[in-house]
């Protein structure tokens, strides 16, 4: 079985992009929690924050930069939001490729919400 977002970053599967370039995508969740619910994420495969190394770290700045970004073009830039990494099965990693949660546009009371 492949990874259902390196088949997003790649263009076989199909989804709503809101972003693309050589090394980022970003792109609506199919299950929002949210008004604004975008998941970003590097296009090359790496499997959670654990696997971080050194030489992602101008990978990383560029997507946070774009999470801003972003934010501000859903229009919640001033209001607030929230950009959730979640690692292992412990911390609600489902989809095994690093991934941002960029979420906003309602009231975020809590930590689950
Ligand atoms: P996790 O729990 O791994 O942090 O979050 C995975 C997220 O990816 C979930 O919010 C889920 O709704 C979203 N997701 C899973 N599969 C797909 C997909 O095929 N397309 C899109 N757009 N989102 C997906
Ligand atoms: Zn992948």
């Amino acid at each position: 079985m492949g990874c259902i977002f390196c088949g997003i970053a790649s263009g076989e599967v199909p989804t709503n992009v809101v972003y693309e370039d050589e090394e980022l995508i970003a792109f609506r969740d199919i299950q929002p929690q949210a008004p604004t619910h975008l998941i970003i994420i590097p296009k090359t495969h790496i499997l959670s924050l654990n696997e971080l190394k050194n030489e992602h770290r101008g990978l990383l700045g560029k997507l946070i930069l774009l999470a801003k970004d972003l934010a501000n073009k859903e229009g919640i830039g001033s209001k607030g939001y929230r950009l959730t990494v979640n690692c292992g099965s412990e911390g609600g990693q489902l989809v095994p490729h690093l991934h941002f949660h960029l979420l906003g546009g309602r009231k975020l009371n809590d930590w689950l919400g």
